[in-house]
């Protein structure tokens, strides 16, 4: 299908990018990477007149790393992560998980602001961000705010972000040494959305207990969740292959899985349980340094 016909604006800030915004109100559309919104205006399920690009918007396309984490500017794209040499070491979960994200042609030009504000419950970047305790930076006509990625997604695109909005970075917490990490994802194809999709972290104390163990999970619910069921049988114990199977079989009973045409709620509870146990086993042999 076509495009509808549309007007280009090119803010040279964010303030600008704001304002214009603010006055074209529902008409307008930010464009970021245009591999979410292109094709949903192409086939008519979102529409405006104006697209804001912000492109030209400065800072807006850097990765930030200190002792205080990483920040992805909201124009990352999803190639500037995979070729960044620094992430993963210091972040890297994230640099398992966008190898997964669609093909190369989209990674190429998709971005972090978009994903995060397209809010899709399958995608792997918001259930990273839930996952880690990240926080979103958000500028508006009030000025800025910060949110918790675990308050952000609301329904299937649906977001925290008011239509004034821009989001302008990602922070991710400090990531500390002798982590185990596991992602592990399911989908039909490569490259397509997930099925379901896990995210697994932890520590491990002095007496090689589990600490602070975090689990996410996507592709399965309205947003991207942690799973608290399956992170509290962990706690405190050891880690091995029975523990991880207790805790994934647990921690997926009381989610309330969605079903659609590729598997009905069940299948999708049992391939969740499947990638949890799979994430778990992997984060044990996989420390970061
Ligand atoms: C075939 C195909 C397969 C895909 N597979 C996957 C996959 O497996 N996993 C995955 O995660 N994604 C997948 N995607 C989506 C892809 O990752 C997109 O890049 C991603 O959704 C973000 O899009 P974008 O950066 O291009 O943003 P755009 O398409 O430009 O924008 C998306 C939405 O975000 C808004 N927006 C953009 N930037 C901002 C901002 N800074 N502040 C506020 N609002 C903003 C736009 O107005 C729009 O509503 C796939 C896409 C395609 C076409």
């Amino acid at each position: 299908m076509k495009f509808p016909p549309l007007r280009y604006l090119t803010p040279q800030s964010l303030d600008e990018a704001i304002a214009l915004l603010e006055q074209h109100g529902a008409d307008a559309k930010l464009l970021s990477g245009g591999q979410s919104l292109m094709p949903m205006l192409a086939f008519r399920l979102a529409s405006c007149s104006i697209l804001i690009d912000l492109k030209f918007v400065p800072g807006l396309d850097r990765i930030t790393v200190t002792d205080r984490g990483v920040e992805l500017g909201s124009r990352v794209r999803w190639r500037d992560i995979e070729h960044d040499v620094r992430l993963p070491t210091v972040q890297p979960l994230l640099s398992m998980a966008v190898k997964h994200i669609a093909h190369y042609a989209i990674r190429n030009r998709g971005t972090v602001g978009g994903s995060l504000a397209h809010g899709d419950p399958a995608s792997e970047l918001p259930a990273l961000a839930v996952a880690c305790g990240a926080t979103i930076a958000i500028a508006g006509p009030n000025g800025r705010r910060s949110l918790p990625a675990e308050e952000f997604f609301l329904f299937p695109l649906i977001t925290a972000l008011e239509p004034n909005e821009v989001i302008v970075s990602l922070h991710f917490p400090p990531w500390p040494k002798a982590r185990s990490f596991g992602f592990q994802e399911f989908s039909r194809r490569r490259g397509d959305f997930a099925m379901a999709g896990a995210i697994v972290f932890f520590d491990q104390d002095k007496d090689q207990n589990i600490c602070s163990p975090h689990i996410g999970a996507f592709g399965i619910a309205d947003t991207p969740l942690r799973l608290g069921e399956a992170e509290k049988f962990l706690l405190g114990n050891r880690a091995g292959s029975r523990i991880f199977e207790e805790a994934a079989a647990h921690g997926v009973r009381n989610v309330d899985v969605r079903a659609d045409i590729h598997a009905d709620s069940d299948y999708r509870r049992a391939l969740l349980a499947t990638l949890v146990n799979r994430a778990l086993v992997e984060a044990a042999q996989r420390t970061s340094p």
